[in-house]
């Protein structure tokens, strides 16, 4: 499905994961749970491209439901990976979250602040330590991983038994009124049009 520009996203995955179409390359948010990495693929297909058009895979953060196809499609588009430094260990096989992934090789290492491929990395740790959001600078779309998730229109927290650090996940989503942003696309839920900065808004009033 097409959100807005030229980002997508990708259909019937568990956790959401993001195609941006930058001229004739193709970026990746997110890789979908253990098996998933064929509707990636299909979709990539389906607009017209080959695998090896994917030029990066960027990971909002290392949780199982987020990077489960993350390795193999890796192999599949021989894409490089990039993550926070402080993510990259849980990527590796070093460290490790509840459920283990397939460790994988990152090759670009982000940081707060950095930019790549026009996108704003915005450190939002407290879901997990290297958690990410990403600023698209042309759409002022912001893709934010678990920081809040969507349900029937609304934002919510991730319940707070799946984040590592609950209250430091609450101040990076009170940071996000700093932020000049407009669409939010979470990786649970719909993506919100046009109205994410009001949604964050209230969901920070709620708090
Ligand atoms: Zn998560």
């Amino acid at each position: 499905m097409r959100v807005v520009g030229g980002i997508h996203l990708v259909d019937e995955t568990f956790a959401n994961v993001y195609l941006i179409e930058r001229g004739e390359k193709l970026f990746l948010i997110d890789a979908g749970l253990p098996g998933e990495y064929e509707k990636v693929l299909k979709y990539i297909e389906k607009l017209g491209y080959v695998p090896e058009d994917v030029e990066t895979i960027i990971v909002t953060h290392a949780h199982y439901d987020h990077v489960g196809s993350l390795k193999d499609l890796k192999d599949a588009t021989g894409a490089k990976v990039a993550a926070h430094k402080d993510e990259i260990p849980y990527l590796t096989g070093e460290k490790k979250f509840r459920r283990e992934i397939e460790p994988v090789e990152v090759e670009i290492e982000l940081n707060d602040g950095k930019e790549i491929e026009g996108l704003r990395v915005i450190h939002s740790p407290g879901h997990t330590p290297g958690s990410i959001c990403l600023l698209d600078l042309e759409t002022k779309a912001l893709f934010v991983g678990d920081l809040v998730m969507e349900e029937n229109g609304k934002l919510k927290e991730i319940p707070h038994h799946y984040s590592l650090d609950p209250m430091k996940n609450r101040e990076a989503i009170k940071k996000l009124l700093d932020v000049d942003f407009v669409h939010l696309l979470p990786g649970h839920g719909r993506p919100i049009l046009d109205e994410g900065k009001e949604k964050v808004r209230e969901l920070v009033e709620r708090f």
